[in-house]
């Protein structure tokens, strides 16, 4: 391979500076997504570490330069590996930069200063570089969740590729004659592993920014599609959810009972305890009916003070041994919030696909009919469609 390691060892340094200085700026408007500030202190210790092994290209080599590179390169992966760690997780363990750079600092003095063996210092270098590339990899196949799965597989790749090219080399150097190697020795292995591990650390750098992207792009998905308040589906996500469903129920014939829910006298509860026992009764209401529903079945905020739920498989009668359930739950639940404690009940309307079709539409009217009826009726109640006569 008839590339020049000068020149690939400048460029490498220098744009790991500017990944570093990359990573910085997209970190500035990363939101609460942690991580990747320390993947830019990892792209600046490696640019840092590559900076000074360029001493190294001609011998005699200052000893506290291949000190100083070696200890920066290995603090940098470590960054790395803790950002991944932090990105996933949350957590990361912050005394590995400080083990690696002892490590390095330990065994580089004595191999570089105290008992000059360049070959063995650089297959103990190769072999920690190897280590803390293998962690990150290991770190991002670990629960490969979506919708992920591709940038961490990505960015895993590379840095697996990074840990197989140091081990390689680690056994390359082992088998070549004492005190024959060095950077500036005119070996294949030089500009070819120099040349796979700056395209590999530039591929980490992609991948970051592609698992950032990914994240936030999931992370507004997700905003978009649930309620602030309690957290349930909001109404936009439950009737993309009911479209996918009644298409289901039209092939497969399965009938779709729909429950709307609305909590009584709700206003006069804001009215005389404020807002924000307001709005711990709408999230208790949420908990409480989050543990009276099944697997499958779909709990939204329709708006308000007005919950949805959908159920997949289901029929009225159904549907309303579970809205009994639920009502009673609901009204004998003591509500204390700011040392005020007070109970409410709620009014449920039913209506199922087999009595209202298979429109969403009709089945939300039908179901809304049914519970202003309960109101009518003098609300705590649960009411079936089908079984009044609806004008
Ligand atoms: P009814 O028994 O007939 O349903 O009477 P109601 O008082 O519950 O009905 P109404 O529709 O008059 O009142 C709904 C109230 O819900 C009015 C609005 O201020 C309140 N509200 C809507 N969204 C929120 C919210 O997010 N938090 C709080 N605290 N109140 C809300
Ligand atoms: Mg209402
Ligand atoms: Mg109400």
């Amino acid at each position: 391979m008839n590339l020049d390691l000068r020149t690939m060892m400048v460029m490498i340094s220098a744009l790991s500076l500017l990944f570093s200085g990359l990573l910085a700026l997209v970190g500035l408007h990363a939101g609460n997504i942690r991580g990747v500030r320390q993947w830019a202190a990892g792209s600046l210790y490696i640019g840092l570490g590559l900076a000074f092994s360029y001493t190294q290209l001609a011998p005699p080599a200052n000893p506290w330069a291949l000190v100083f590179g070696a200890a920066l390169a290995l603090v940098g992966a470590a960054f790395q590996y803790n950002g991944i760690q932090v990105f996933k997780t949350g957590q990361c363990n912050k005394y590995i930069p400080w083990l690696m750079a002892g490590l390095a600092f330990y065994q580089n003095i004595w191999f570089a200063v105290l008992y000059p063996d360049i070959h063995s210092r650089a297959i103990a270098n190769s072999l920690l570089l190897c280590l803390i590339n293998a962690a990150s990899a290991r770190a991002l196949f670990m629960r490969l969740e979506q919708p992920l799965r591709t940038a961490y597989w990505f960015t895993g790749a590379s840095f697996a590729l990074l840990a197989g090219l140091f081990l390689v080399r680690a056994i390359f150097i082992f088998m070549l004659p004492a005190n024959s190697y060095g950077l500036y020795s005119r070996i294949p292995l030089n500009p070819a592993s120099f040349f796979i591990g700056s395209m590999a650390q530039m591929c980490i750098v992609f991948g970051f920014v592609l698992m950032l992207n990914y994240r936030l792009a999931a992370d507004h998905q997700k905003m978009a599609a649930t309620d602030a308040l309690t957290g349930v589906m909001n109404r936009r996500s439950l009737e993309q959810e009911a479209a996918r469903l009644l298409a289901r129920c039209s092939r497969t014939g399965e009938p779709l009972a729909i429950m709307m829910i609305d909590v009584d006298h709700f206003k006069s509860i804001n009215d005389r305890y404020g807002h924000q026992v307001g709005d711990e009764v709408l999230k208790r209401l949420t908990a409480i009916a989050q543990q009276s529903i099944r697997g499958d079945d779909y709990l939204a905020r329709y708006g308000g003070e007005e919950f949805c739920i959908l159920l997949p498989a289901s029929l009225e009668k159904d549907a309303c041994i579970l809205a009994d359930r639920l009502r009673q739950a609901f009204a004998t639940t003591l509500i204390e919030f700011g040392g005020e404690v007070l109970c409410s009940t709620i009014s449920i309307g039913i209506a199922d696909s087999v009595h209202a079709g298979l429109e969403f539409s009709s089945l939300v009217v039908a179901a809304d009919k049914a519970m202003y009826r309960a109101k009518r009726d003098g609300r705590n109640r649960v009411i079936m469609h089908s079984v009044h006569a609806y004008a």
